[in-house]
């Protein structure tokens, strides 16, 4: 079983103690992903439209091949133009930091946001320098837009990322990343509820891991449809979470889109589910790159 690539064993049945920073049961990571006019687009080069993760119904989620889908167009449009806006004032009038994954094109072509992200105290992590299913082009193309988003971040923003997400992943994504260098973590796994080492690659790398179910993109691919639905899963999730920190403290990460969570019969959600946790003490909220140095820190890897 030695050479099965898979690790479903982890942690087991006793997860390390966190040791958050100030003694808290919970850190709880924000995430906005910054992805929009970084889509599928033939002004992009691309062969079709996007479908993906947007307000497309399922039955209008075909691509446009050759051509322009103007209103998927602008659905992106909106969570560059609004939506962000909207992300940036909730999180900023709450003091809670967040760590955008950035999209080098995304923030090429909104300086204006990624000033603001800075101007906030947000950690910028890379997100591809498209938003594409990175399964879908060579290795060589991979490891080129790596290092254009590592540039793009760079000059928008001032400082290079030293966190990763590439979220449609391919088979070589981790290794290039590794390979890369200049890293803390990526957080291209859902695997636990807490960071872990990983040694595929060479070297022990830091896995932060993300969420799919605390995710607003289950708007777009199914599973929820009003505030009130994502609201619940949220605070169920914090909720357990929160008891089990008294003993075992976790993570717990939050994904959001602008284009998304952006929307006004969406965004209260986010606004109620901070007010749940406001109501309780003992809670980090952390950047990802944060969560990193405390792991690297305190829970170094050893062979
Ligand atoms: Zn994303």
């Amino acid at each position: 079983m030695s050479d099965y690539p898979r690790d479903m064993v982890g942690f087991g049945s006793e997860p390390p103690h966190a040791d958050w920073p100030g003694g808290a049961r919970i850190a709880i990571s924000f995430v906005i992903n910054h992805e929009e006019g970084a889509e599928s687009c033939i002004l992009n080069g691309d062969a079709q439209s996007e479908r993906y993760l947007c307000d497309l119904g399922p039955v209008e989620a075909v691509p446009v091949v050759g051509g322009r889908d103007l209103n998927a167009e602008s659905m992106f449009e909106y969570g560059a133009r609004a939506g962000f806006w909207r992300l940036w004032r909730i999180f900023t009038e709450a003091s809670v930091p967040v760590t955008v994954y950035g999209v080098g094109m995304a923030l090429e072509r909104t300086p204006e946001a990624a000033a603001a992200m800075i101007e906030a105290g947000w950690e910028v992590a890379g997100h591809g320098y498209r938003w594409i299913d990175y399964r879908d082009v060579s290795e060589e193309v991979e490891r080129a837009h790596l290092k254009q988003c590592i540039d793009a971040i760079a000059e928008t923003t001032g400082a290079r990322p030293v966190g990763w997400f590439s979220g449609r992943r391919s088979i070589h994504t981790r290794r290039l990343v590794v390979e890369e260098g200049g890293f803390l973590y990526d957080s291209d796994g859902y695997s636990d509820d807490l960071p872990y080492w990983n040694t595929d690659h060479g070297r022990a790398h830091l896995v932060v891991p993300y969420s799919r179910n605390n995710n607003d993109l289950r708007f777009a691919t199914g599973g929820v449809y009003t505030g009130g639905d994502f609201f619940a899963y949220l605070r169920d999730s914090f909720d357990t979470l929160y008891a089990e920190g008294a003993d075992h403290p976790k993570m717990m990460s939050i994904g959001l889109h602008n284009r998304i969570i952006g929307r006004p019969g969406r965004a209260g959600a986010l606004l109620r589910f901070l007010d749940h946790v406001r109501k309780h003490d003992g809670v980090w909220f952390a950047r990802r790159r944060e969560i990193a140095e405390h792991w690297h820190r305190r829970h170094p890897y050893f062979e």
